[in-house]
């Protein structure tokens, strides 16, 4: 299961003289990181374009999350070969670069493996990529135009300075809802997981830094930032104090400092980074919105601990009850794991047990890969595959009745949508629920950006269909407890 993600990066539709196509796979942080190599490379003239066919420059900004993420990329790779060589028989040439997690974990061995690629770099380097451009054209100025013998780009470091430092702030056309990295990097090392390896340790940019972003992305058309980080409430920047600032006072400082930012959200949390100041800004902070992803991965104490989780399902629970004592109508969502090694009937059946009883509104869910060099690769008590798969099902068919059933809830119910684009017809717009949920509406192209309260009239497969025509209905804030129901 490969999770797909809006991806914010609009075509720049100016004069600029080079085209950069950049593809991005997996999570959110990987989409933010897409945008920011935009920006990195805007000052040298590259503008953005939706096909690699006309594209000077092509990134892949991979994930290694999923199985068989680095056999992808290198197939990838054998189609943007044929897409090369066309354009170098039409006069031109396009430059190569693989970045992000399978960049970091495969290095010089993707440079060795494919020949094509000028430039291979970590997500903690791509501020230097103006640099990587210049070294890249040159290796490839040999007469025949292919890369000099071992002048392969390659920087895969963690360098002591912060790219964070050294990124342009966010211009051009933002997307309304906008992605913004406020913390990197994981010191949890659940035994299943990657990203410590990947991302390197856990890092927190200082809250000014933040502000000036979120101010700079709201200038350029946002007007929902979602806070982004593998552990996104372990967050603790420095503040403008010079004190410690943990995600909640972050949160209602972006709240109070940034003008015209409507709302605000955050992700990829962790239950045991859950703390107080963080609960209580769901209950007070308005633009904070009221949908949480908060995986579990397992319902087990026994998985959770092999797994390396480090906190127990009642934590879980007690989390999820001071969180809707908070805000009651909040939605929650959260990441799955079936099948990890030692996983048993009674334990598959106790991650049953926790989803009917939290309720979810939506939620991923995954059958363990093995990713090699992680202590869950080399765990003797492998899942076969065949029961990971009837278990996979099992938990995808609760999980999905209970989106329908709470996206059935909202039908005739009026919700503030945040207008984001157009929809598949004209005339109409697609925006956001505060629960997250695509809707969509009649609507005129001026109104991307507005809130406006849609009463919702019909549920799709994964979205709402809504309209204002209709008799308008009181908020679905001032009835929140009738939600919790419709997932119980
Ligand atoms: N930091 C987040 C957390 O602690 O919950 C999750 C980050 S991870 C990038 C996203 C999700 O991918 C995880 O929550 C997990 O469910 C899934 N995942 C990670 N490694 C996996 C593996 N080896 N097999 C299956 N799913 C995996
Ligand atoms: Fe991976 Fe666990 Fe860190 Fe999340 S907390 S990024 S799952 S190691």
């Amino acid at each position: 299961m490969e999770r797909t993600r809006p991806d914010p990066i609009r075509p720049v539709e100016t004069a600029l003289a080079k085209k950069l196509y950049i593809k991005t796979y997996g999570c959110q942080m990987n989409v933010y990181d897409s945008a920011r190599m935009a920006d990195v490379l805007a000052p040298l003239g590259y503008g953005t374009t939706e096909t690699p066919a006309d594209a000077d420059m092509v990134i892949l900004n991979t994930c290694h999350i999923r199985e068989h993420a680095s056999e992808k990329v290198f197939s990838e790779l054998g189609r943007l070969r044929a897409a090369r060589a066309e354009r170098r028989e039409g006069g031109t040439d396009m430059i190569i670069a693989v970045a992000g997690c399978v960049a970091q974990a495969e290095g010089a061995e993707i440079l060795r493996r494919a020949p094509e690629v000028d430039i291979v770099l970590g997500p903690q380097t791509y501020h230097r990529l103006p640099e990587m451009v210049a070294r890249a054209t040159w290796a490839r100025s040999a007469k025949d135009g292919n890369r000099r013998r071992g002048a392969g780009v390659l920087d895969t470091d963690f360098p002591t300075e912060s790219k964070f430092d050294h990124l342009p702030a966010p211009a051009g056309d933002q997307a309304v809802s906008a992605f913004l990295a406020v913390q990197e990097g994981c010191d949890k090392f659940c035994t299943f997981c990657v990203v410590p390896y990947t991302r390197g340790a856990e890092f927190s940019r200082p809250v000014a830094q933040i502000v000036a972003e979120a101010r700079a992305l709201v200038a350029a058309g946002a007007r929902e930032i979602t806070l982004l980080g593998q552990n996104v409430n372990a967050y603790h920047g420095e503040g403008p104090d010079g004190s410690e600032w943990a995600l909640g006072r972050l949160v209602r400082h972006l709240a109070d400092a940034v003008d015209g930012l409507v709302r605000i959200r955050y992700t990829t949390s962790h239950p045991r980074d859950m703390d107080d100041e963080l609960i209580a800004a769901h209950a007070e902070v308005p633009q904070l919105m009221p949908f949480l992803h908060l995986p579990v991965q397992s319902g087990s104490d026994r998985v959770l601990e092999a797994m390396n989780r480090q906190h127990k399902v009642k934590l879980y629970f007690e989390i999820v009850e001071r969180l809707r004592t908070a805000r009651p109508d909040l939605a929650l969502s959260s990441d799955f794991i079936v099948g990890f090694p030692g996983e048993s009937e009674t334990d598959f059946a106790a991650t049953l047990k926790l989803v009917e009883e939290i309720g979810f509104a939506q939620a991923f869910s995954f059958k363990y890969s093995i990713r090699p060099g992680t202590p869950g690769a080399v765990m003797e008590n492998q899942v076969p595959e065949a029961v990971k798969d009837e278990r996979l099902q099992r938990l995808q068919a609760v999980l999905n009745a209970q989106q329908v059933a709470f996206n059935r809830a909202m039908i005739g119910r009026t919700l503030p949508v945040l207008f984001e684009k157009p929809g598949k017809h004209a005339g109409q717009l697609v925006g956001r629920s505060p629960y997250l949920q695509a809707v969509h509406a009649p609507a005129e192209l001026w109104e991307i950006g507005r809130v406006v309260d849609l009463r919702i009239e019909d549920i799709g497969h994964f979205s709402l269909s809504g309209s204002r025509d209709a008799p308008v209905q009181r908020a679905i804030h001032s009835n929140p407890a009738s939600l919790q129901e419709a997932v119980a």
